[in-house]
C-alpha cells in the first residue's frame, strides 16, 4: 500500500445547486444545499485514499471542524498531524453550480491561513519516493517549505498550483511533477489562457519550468504531459462522460496521479489512471461524495 503525505487545507464546502449563477445583484433560489467536507487538501488526500493509498494529512483546522475530521478519518485519512487552531474557524468554501455544471466559489481561508511552520512534520516523508502531495491554498512560505523538504528527504514532489499565484522558480526545480489546469498554467507563464488545443500544447512545450515533468489538465479534452523540457507533449483524452458537477475534479485527478506514482507507476500510466478517476468524478455531484473507489475504475465500464 502505497504512502502519500498531503500537505495542504481543509474545508467546510457549502454547495448551493441553482438554474443559472446569479449575476451582480441579483438573488436567486436554491433547487438543493448540501454541506459537506472539502479544501484542496482534504479533497485530494481522499480520492487517493478511495484509491487505496495510506494518506496522512498535514494541515490547520479551527475548534469547529470535529465532523469534518470525522469524515476524513470515516475515509480513512490519517489526521493525527491536522492541528485545531483555537483562533480562526474553519476554511469555509461558498459554492453555487448551475443547471451546466458551470460553478463559481468564494472561499474564506480560515484556519487554512494559520498553517505554521511548526505544523509541519520534520520527517515529511518517510520512505524513499513517497509522494508528497501539495496545492496553494496555504501560505506560500509553507508550499515553499514543505516542497522543499520533500524534495531534500527524497520524496516525490506533487504540486498542483492552485488557485493561481507565482512560484519561486528554486521551489519549481525541487517539484516532481507540476499539476496545473490550463488557466493555471498560464498564469504562471504570464501568458494569455490558450483559446485552443493546438495553442495550450504549444504553450506547454516551449515553457520554461524547471520542474521534471508538467501535466496539464484540460477539462473534458484530458489532459497534456511533457516529461522534460524539449521532449514533446503527449495528450491523454478523458472518456466522454455526461459532467454534472466538475467541482473537486481537478483534486481527484492530483489524488489519483499520486495514488498511481506511489504505486510505482510509470508517469503516462498515471496520467491515464488519473485522467479516468476525474472523469468519473464530474459524473456526481459534490467534490467528495463523486470520487470514485479502485474498484469503480477497473471495471470495465469506464
Ligand atoms: P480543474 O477542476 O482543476 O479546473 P479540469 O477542469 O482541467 O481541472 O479537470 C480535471 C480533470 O477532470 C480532467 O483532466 C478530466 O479528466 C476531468 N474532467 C473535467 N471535466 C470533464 C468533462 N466535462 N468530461 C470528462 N472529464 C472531465
Amino acid at each position: 500500500m502505497p504512502s502519500i503525505t498531503v500537505v495542504g487545507s481543509v474545508n467546510r464546502d457549502l454547495v448551493l445547486s441553482v438554474e443559472g449563477l446569479p449575476h451582480p445583484g441579483e438573488t436567486v433560489l436554491a433547487r438543493h444545499f448540501a454541506e459537506g467536507a472539502g479544501g484542496k487538501g482534504a479533497n485530494q488526500a481522499v480520492a487517493a485514499a478511495r484509491l487505496g493509498s495510506r494518506v496522512r494529512l498535514v494541515a490547520r483546522v479551527g475548534a469547529d471542524a470535529v465532523g469534518l475530521l470525522a469524515a476524513l478519518r470515516a475515509e480513512g485519512v490519517d489526521v493525527t498531524a491536522v492541528r485545531t487552531d483555537e483562533r480562526h474557524p474553519t476554511g469555509l468554501a461558498a459554492v453555487v453550480v448551475d443547471g451546466a455544471g458551470e460553478n463559481t466559489i468564494v472561499v474564506n481561508a480560515g484556519a487554512n491561513a494559520a498553517l505554521a511552520v511548526e505544523d509541519l512534520p520534520e520527517r515529511l516523508v518517510r520512505s524513499l519516493g513517497e509522494v508528497v502531495l501539495v496545492q496553494n491554498e496555504i501560505a506560500p512560505e509553507l508550499v515553499d517549505l514543505a516542497v522543499l523538504r520533500a524534495r531534500e528527504q527524497g520524496g516525490t514532489v506533487v504540486f498542483n498550483p492552485a488557485p493561481a499565484r507565482p512560484v519561486d522558480p528554486r521551489v519549481l526545480a525541487a517539484v516532481d511533477v507540476l499539476v496545473p489546469n490550463l488557466g493555471e498554467l498560464a498564469s504562471l507563464l504570464g501568458a494569455a489562457r490558450p483559446a485552443t488545443l493546438n495553442e495550450a500544447r504549444d504553450l506547454l512545450e516551449h515553457a520554461a519550468l524547471p520542474c521534471r515533468a508538467v501535466v496539464v489538465t484540460l477539462g473534458a479534452d484530458g489532459a497534456f504531459l511533457r516529461e522534460a523540457h524539449g521532449a514533446g507533449v503527449a495528450h491523454v483524452p478523458a472518456p466522454r462522460v455526461d459532467a454534472v458537477d466538475t467541482v473537486g475534479a481537478g483534486d481527484t485527478f492530483c489524488g489519483a496521479l499520486a495514488d498511481a506514482l506511489g504505486r510505482g507507476a510509470a508517469l503516462p500510466a498515471a496520467v491515464e489512471r488519473a485522467v479516468r478517476a476525474a472523469s468519473h468524478a464530474v459524473t456526481g455531484l459534490g467534490a467528495q461524495s463523486s470520487m470514485p473507489y479502485a474498484a469503480q475504475l477497473d471495471a470495465p465500464s469506464l
